[in-house]
């Protein structure tokens, strides 16, 4: 029997959730055009990170494709990329926004909600230290290399309901925030920053045990 539970990510939110190996989940861009920074953390250590160094080496390439395996930091598949509706930019180069960088980059005098705060609260929710912040995968996000090896921002094209599918290759934490920039472009040409969902599809079975009684002697 397979169990399918649908986690809501409120605009400008982050979530954080455990899957087993063999779950699967989804990266649902409910209204599509919303950057997804992503993360994962093995279950059993906690120093160690989905590396997007680590995974665009093992595939000699910037960005994934469905087929791919990430690693992480110490050269362990944690999650494979299964499928992609959207038109497939994921960008691997970016670092999580910051309240730092919303400072430096466009001269906020205020706290700016952002992805690194979010991942931290979620870390904190479940009581989990988190040290370095590791570079995110961003989903559905389209900065791109281009002529001279100049990086360009574009508004990302996903529409409502693209998604993509993830399957644990071990234990982890799986984190997601629904990027709060709405300074530049990459939420899409009305810069709003939306909400996002997770779908996952448990891989577990229910024993048959679990409905069977006991005879009695
Ligand atoms: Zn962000």
């Amino acid at each position: 029997m397979t169990i399918f539970s649908t986690f809501e990510v409120p605009a400008r939110k982050g979530r954080l959730i455990t899957l087993n190996r063999g779950d699967e989940v989804a990266v649902v861009n409910t209204h599509g055009g919303q950057v997804v920074d992503t993360w994962a953390f093995p279950l059993d250590e906690p120093t160690e990170y989905m590396s997007m160094e680590h995974s665009r080496v093992a595939h000699y390439r910037l960005t994934f494709q469905p087929g791919d395996t990430l690693y992480t930091d110490r050269w362990r598949p944690i999650l494979h990329f299964v499928a992609d509706t959207s038109p497939g930019i994921h960008d691997t180069l970016c670092p999580a926004c910051s309240e730092m960088s919303y400072r430096k980059f466009y001269g906020c005098d205020h706290r700016h909600d952002n992805c690194t705060d979010n991942l931290r609260e979620e870390f904190a929710r479940i009581g989990r230290p988190l040290g370095r912040i590791p570079t995110p995968w961003n989903l559905f996000m389209e900065t791109v290399v281009e002529q001279d090896n100049l990086l360009k921002d574009y508004p990302s094209s996903a529409a409502a309901g693209d998604l993509v599918r993830l399957r644990a290759e071990m234990d982890c934490l799986f984190a997601v925030s629904a990027c709060p920039q709405d300074i530049l472009v990459i939420n899409g040409a009305g810069i709003a920053p939306r909400g996002v969902a997770l779908r996952v599809h448990r891989a577990a079975t229910v024993p048959l045990q679990q409905n069977q009684r006991k005879s009695e002697s």
